[in-house]
């Protein structure tokens, strides 16, 4: 990870066009070009001439990020290029985040947590957390706690209970922003926290709407805390507290898109609020890296996301946002909406 100033790295991935998709196109909306350089081609560009939206768009457009993936880039070379990088960090007491970012379908839940033959970020995360782990303790004592929740509807719920409480926030002056009444669970390997991730995954909430049949409405939250003390030094040294947060966000897609109605609308909103709230914070904290600016001002507040995460997102962290495109057709707008949303986070 390039330290220093310049603390979000910003990745995008596509993924390769499905059996339905190739039914009906194998046109593909983007190219990469240099493992950095995105180039997105707009397939209605001819047709929209008279479409306001569009006018002013053009048939092409390049954005460049620190890495973007084709759709030929496997799971192994992803972690490498983005999570990996964060690792040894959080020992030395630097906080970390993961996001993925973009609309269902477009392949965050494969990037983080994949397949049973092809695994994803979470996994690989932990195996190298437990491999410095093992490494570390024979000098440090190190206790690794896992906690996972869910934001659905701006509220707060435990993943590792049954219960359907909405849990609040709070911030201790040792641990950072708490979330009172949490069940966090000491582990020793990664087969014990991918266990709880099973756990977790089976009470989320999910729901169907148009977009997609099983659409995942709902921010989930896999954090996992470390507490490290010297082994040598007596009671009274100090423990450094650290966390890595990996974040499998709700879909970007607009509510408008999904035909939704009613609740779903609402839901609709406030994810789009809690992705806006955290597309604003992550732009305004590039630009202060960007002009070097040691304590920006940052508006944490607009939503339970952020407020979550807040000390683990710029001054002592490190983050890297992994948008997810599809190259399909008629995703064009959602791969659109991505790119320039992953755009903004990056520092120009
Ligand atoms: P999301 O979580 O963003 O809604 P998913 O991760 O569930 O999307 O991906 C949608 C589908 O596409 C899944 O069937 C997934 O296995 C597949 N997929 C996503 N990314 C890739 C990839 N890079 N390579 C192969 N298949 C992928
Ligand atoms: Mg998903």
């Amino acid at each position: 990870m390039k330290t220093g100033q310049n603390n979000i790295m910003v990745v995008v991935r596509t993924r390769p066009l499905n059996q339905r998709e190739l039914t009906k196109s194998d046109y593909e909306t983007l190219k990469i070009l240099d493992n950095r350089v995105v180039v997105l081609l707009d397939p209605g560009y001819e047709m929209n001439q008279d479409d306001v939206l569009r006018k002013n768009r053009n048939k092409e457009m390049q954005f460049a990020f620190d890495f973007a993936f084709d759709k030929e880039t496997d799971q192994v070379e992803v972690y490498k290029n983005s999570a990996q990088l964060l690792i040894k960090g959080i020992f030395d007491g630097y906080n970390a985040t993961v996001f993925a970012y973009g609309a269902t379908g477009a392949g965050k839940t494969y990037t983080m947590i994949g397949t049973s033959e092809s695994i994803g970020i979470m996994e690989r995360s932990m195996d190298d957390l437990f491999q410095e782990y093992q490494q570390l303790s024979l000098t440090k004592d190190i206790i690794v706690r896992v906690s996972y929740i869910e934001i659905y509807n701006e509220q707060i719920k435990d993943l590792l209970t049954a219960r359907d409480k909405n849990l609040d926030l709070r911030e201790d002056p040792s641990q950072g922003v708490v979330v009172n009444g949490i069940t966090e669970i000491e582990v020793k390997n990664t087969h014990e926290i991918l266990h709880l991730l099973k756990i977790g995954n089976k009470h989320r909430t999910i729901e169907s709407t148009g977009a997609n049949e099983v659409s995942s409405r709902s921010h989930a939250v896999l954090q996992v805390q470390l507490q490290i003390k010297d082994k040598a030094s007596g009671i009274q040294s100090e423990i450094q507290y650290s966390k890595l947060s990996l974040v499998d966000l709700a879909g970007s897609e607009r509510a408008a898109n999904t035909q939704n109605r009613g609740i779903r609308l609402i839901e609709g909103a406030k994810i789009n609020q809690s992705l806006l709230v955290l597309g604003n914070c992550i732009q305004a904290l590039s630009e202060a890296a960007e002009k070097g600016v040691k304590h920006p001002f940052i508006q944490y507040r607009g939503s339970k996301l952020t407020r979550l995460l807040k000390d683990s997102l710029g001054g002592n962290c490190r983050t890297v946002m992994i948008a997810n495109v599809s190259p399909f057709i008629n995703s064009f707008e959602d791969t659109y909406n991505t790119l320039n949303y992953a755009n903004r986070a990056k520092n120009i």
